[in-house]
Formats: C-alpha cells, sequence, structure tokens
C-alpha cells in the first residue's frame, strides 16, 4: 500500500503519487501524531537525498516531497519558491531535524566539503 503524505489517503501498490495532492506516496502509513511539517528545502534531489539519509540515521522518518512527479511528466507543483523540493517530517521530529540540518549545514560552512565517511555511517546516538 501507498499512502499520501498530505490527505493520508490509501492507494494500491502501483499507484505512485496522490492524484488529488500529487505528492509521491510514502510506503509506511501517515504519522499519528499530526500532519508532517517542512523542515527544510532542497534544491535538488542529491541535497534532498543527502539530507533525509542523515535524518533517517538519527532516526528520524522523513518524506521528501519534490516538485517534479515521475509520471506526471515535468509538471511542476506552483511553488512560491524555486526549491526543488522540501524535507518534511512528523511534528514530533521537526526540532529535531532542523536542529541536526542546521548542523550539517554549518559543518559544510566550515569545513567547506563534506566527505563521504561524514555521511555515511552516521551514529543514530547513544540512547536507546
Ligand atoms: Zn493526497
Amino acid at each position: 500500500m501507498g499512502y499520501c503524505p498530505e490527505c493520508g489517503a490509501s492507494y494500491e501498490p502501483a499507484v505512485a503519487a496522490c492524484p488529488r495532492c500529487r505528492v509521491i506516496l510514502n510506503p509506511d502509513p501517515p504519522v499519528e501524531s499530526g500532519e508532517p511539517v517542512i523542515v527544510h528545502r532542497v534544491p535538488d534531489a542529491a541535497a534532498g537525498a543527502l539530507l533525509c539519509g542523515i535524518l533517517e540515521n538519527n532516526d528520524i522518518r522523513t518524506v521528501l516531497r519534490t516538485a517534479t512527479l515521475p509520471g506526471y511528466g515535468t509538471v511542476r507543483r506552483d511553488w512560491a519558491t524555486s526549491a526543488w523540493g522540501e524535507i518534511m517530517v512528523a511534528p514530533d521530529d521537526a526540532a529535531e531535524a532542523r536542529a541536526i540540518i542546521a548542523d550539517y549545514l554549518q559543518a559544510l560552512e566550515r569545513g567547506g566539503e563534506v566527505r563521504d565517511e561524514d555521511v555515511e555511517g552516521v551514529e543514530p546516538g547513544t540512547e536507546a
């Protein structure tokens, strides 16, 4: 099953995106604690995948919502921003997600570049 992260509707596995909201379906049911919130906008797919990977490594479930949808050609959502897409997380995880992204971007500015070792195999934390 696929679930629309925006309206919560469920669809057959063959359906890739919610035809009503035009967002890519999530394999997991929507978070019960509330609507996902946008924590960061990304300029391209690589940045989205990278940041989502970092958040996932910290046990934060992410939804990467994109402006360009497979199956819809090059249809773009009418956003006030030119961002390629946006990262959404559960409201409970929003503060932590923003902090993690801020830390990462800060390190990026400081260090100039990030090595693969810095983002792959990030420890999810010592707790739990
Ligand atoms: Zn929907």
